[in-house]
């Protein structure tokens, strides 16, 4: 679940899978429903990676920001920005990053936590269009 690729930077995967049908993505037939991953083991993960030296995590989703749609077992359902939220609050993380967002799934909560949060770095807006793409200065 947890991918370290320099002791400052962890990638941690949130979900996995994908519901949508894209024209000619292979995603959904290769990794199947998209599925959350309890955010009690993401924050766990993180903490862990923080206190190895982390400073920046990277949420890893086909569409990230619908963490929450389907959790397995009991596990308590929070959605993207309560995910954000709780991972802002671990001291020492310094920045969190993510990717990849779908427009479809951005709504007014995600937003204003967004916008309040220095620590959030959106690394790029896939699944639109290049025009939006090119205005990224990540
Ligand atoms: S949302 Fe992304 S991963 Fe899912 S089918 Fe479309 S392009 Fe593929």
């Amino acid at each position: 679940m947890i991918l370290e690729v320099s002791p400052y930077k962890a990638f941690i995967n949130i979900s996995i899978g994908c519901d949508k049908s894209c024209t000619f993505c292979i995603v959904p037939k290769t990794r199947g429903d998209e599925i959350s991953i309890p955010a009690d083991l993401i924050i766990q993960e993180a903490k862990r990676a923080v206190d190895k030296g982390a400073k920046e995590i990277f949420l890893l989703g086909q569409n990230v920001n619908n963490y929450g749609r389907r959790f397995s077992g009991d596990n308590e359902k929070i959605n993207f920005s309560e995910l954000l939220r709780r991972l802002s609050k671990i001291e020492k993380l310094h920045r969190i990053r993510f990717t990849s967002p779908h427009p479809f799934h951005m709504d007014d909560e995600f937003i204003e936590e967004f916008a309040k949060t220095l620590k959030y770095v959106n690394q790029c807006i896939c699944h639109s269009k290049v025009e939006v793409q090119k205005y990224s200065k990540l």
